[in-house]
């Protein structure tokens, strides 16, 4: 795949932003993941065509034909990260590039098209330009940016999408967890088997997860601890984030990356 591609952008962002005092307010407590920013990035890919129509646009619902294959088969990935502002007030990513590099493997183990990782960061840059006024300037807060991509071919036979949209929404964030210690809980259910879909980011990963943590939720837990799928017994992944041990000399262990783990980019 060629990855030093990258296409002209169309810049129609929104004319109606959220007004400067009430976007204060709710930089003021933003939460976690339900206020997003004015605009959105959205590039259409085709079999034959490749990516085409790259468009800063307001943030609005996708119309999808009912019929498209992700709201059948799941063809979904996604990644996460952030942008932050500094104490000198500029604003800056994390690794982007890691991202768009591991978006790349969870599009070929779902059998998506790939998204070239400068056009992956392009994209995310695209966003953040455009919807600066949104990434908060307190510490722990940040904008956090939620690239993914969905298959949206209009056929219900089993086989991987000729078409795909790539987008990128925003949402300025508080700290996930807050200040408190978090509880875990190790669960009976499994979220990845050697040769499953566990290194990939996607949807299906979650959805399947979530009975776990609905059961640790109910034994008070914050979170949910996935142990090895084959013997039981090896603790692998937390719900949505890798796990680490630091032991009291100072020493950190965390379990290997056999294929059945996110590969983390803060890890
Ligand atoms: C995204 C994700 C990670 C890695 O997160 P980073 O932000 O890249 O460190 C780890 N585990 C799961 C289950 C994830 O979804």
């Amino acid at each position: 795949m060629d990855s030093a591609t990258t296409l002209p952008f169309t810049l129609s962002p929104s004319t109606s932003p959220v007004p400067p005092q009430r976007r204060a307010e709710i930089l003021a407590n933003p939460g976690f993941g339900r206020v997003f920013t004015d605009n959105m990035v959205v590039i259409r890919y085709e079999e034959g065509r490749g990516w085409h129509d790259a468009r800063v646009q307001p943030y609005a619902p996708l119309s999808l034909n009912p019929a498209a294959a992700v709201l059948h088969y799941a063809q979904e990935i996604f990644e996460g990260m952030k942008a932050y502002r500094t104490a000198e007030g500029h604003i800056t990513l994390f690794r982007p590039h890691a991202n768009a590099a591991r978006f790349r493997k969870s599009a070929e183990r779902l059998a998506m098209a790939q998204v070239p990782e400068d056009l992956f960061v392009e994209a995310v840059r695209q966003l953040v330009r455009v919807d600066a006024a949104w990434v908060p300037g307190n510490p722990d807060e940040s904008l956090y940016i939620r690239p993914y991509m969905i298959a949206n071919e209009t056929f219900l036979g089993v086989k991987p999408a000729a078409q795909y949209l790539f987008m990128v929404i925003a949402s300025p964030v508080g700290a996930y967890f807050g200040e408190e210690a978090v509880s875990v809980w190790v669960s009976d259910f499994c979220r990845a088997a050697p040769g499953g879909t566990g290194e990939a980011k996607c949807g299906g990963n979650y959805a399947a997860s979530l009975m776990a943590q609905q059961e640790a939720k109910g034994h008070g837990c914050a979170q949910v601890l996935f142990l090895d799928a084959v013997e039981r017994r090896w603790i692998e992944e937390m719900g949505g984030m890798n796990v680490f041990f630091v032991f009291d000399d100072g020493s950190i262990a965390t379990p290997p990356l056999t294929g059945t783990i996110l590969r983390g980019i803060t890890r």
